[in-house]
């Protein structure tokens, strides 16, 4: 019988955000395949997880992931884990899921935390109805992008670096214009989480006087547009 391919969400900080179903999985499954199995040590450590870990990561080649497929074909359980939150959410993990699909390989996902998520359902803007770009376009495409929110009313949900947040926000104030709500949400689960709410001139203000250090989700609203749904 072929082994199953578990997706398995861990900690996107504070260590306690594990379900007991994750444990239980990491320590039943014969193989851990991890993005970056010294950083997974310290989580497998602290609940004496002794699977063996294979690595998996976004540069991995085709010898890994067929290496993968060939252990599940051989009926081993692999359980997939990313550095942080849920694997495939701009995390590596679709390929491997794709080419197991294709191999008839199950696949079952045992959830659990996600960046995007905590910061909307913390972030009080309309939550029904968002849409998340994970980490923005480089270079190409991204003025293209930024102009095609402007009739966007739902929430847009998106991963930036700190390096790069104060010059996304300017560009993006300048295509969109004042009419926004912003929300930035900061380390969250960590000691220094932190959430900021207002408006484009205040967001770029604050980070000017405050340089970003951390990990980052950035979430806008359209203040003029209207969802239509009426779960609030
Ligand atoms: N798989 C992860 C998930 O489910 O959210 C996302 C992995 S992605 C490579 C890493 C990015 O997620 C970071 O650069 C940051 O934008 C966001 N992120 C991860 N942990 C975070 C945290 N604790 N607070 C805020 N943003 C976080």
């Amino acid at each position: 019988m072929k082994g199953i391919l578990y997706i398995v969400s861990t900690p996107i900080g504070n260590l306690e955000d594990i379900t007991l179903r994750a444990i239980r999985m990491l320590k039943e499954a014969d193989y851990i395949a991890a993005e970056d199995t010294r950083h997974s040590k310290i989580l497998l450590d602290k609940y004496e997880i002794k699977t063996p870990q294979i690595s998996f990561h976004s540069y991995s080649d085709d010898r890994k992931l067929a290496q993968l497929i060939d252990l599940l074909k051989s009926g081993k359980n692999i359980a997939l884990i990313s550095d942080a939150g849920t694997p495939g959410i701009s995390d590596p993990a679709y390929k491997l899921i794709q080419t197991a699909l294709e191999n008839d390989i199950k696949i079952i996902p045992i959830p659990g935390p996600s960046a995007f998520l905590a910061a909307l359902v913390a972030s009080g803007l309309h939550m029904h109805n968002f849409i998340y770009y994970g980490f923005l376009p480089l270079k190409k495409g991204r003025q293209t992008l930024f102009t095609s929110w402007r009739n966007e009313d739902r929430t847009i949900i998106f991963y930036e670096s700190p390096h790069r947040i104060i010059k996304t926000l300017e560009q993006i104030h300048k295509i969109l214009g004042d009419n926004w709500q912003i929300v930035i949400a900061r380390e969250l689960t960590k000691i220094h989480e932190e959430i900021l709410r207002g408006n484009f001139a205040e967001i770029i203000s604050h980070f000017k006087q405050k340089p970003p250090k951390g990990e980052f989700v950035l979430l806008l609203k359209n203040i003029k547009a209207s969802c239509s749904d009426t779960l609030q």
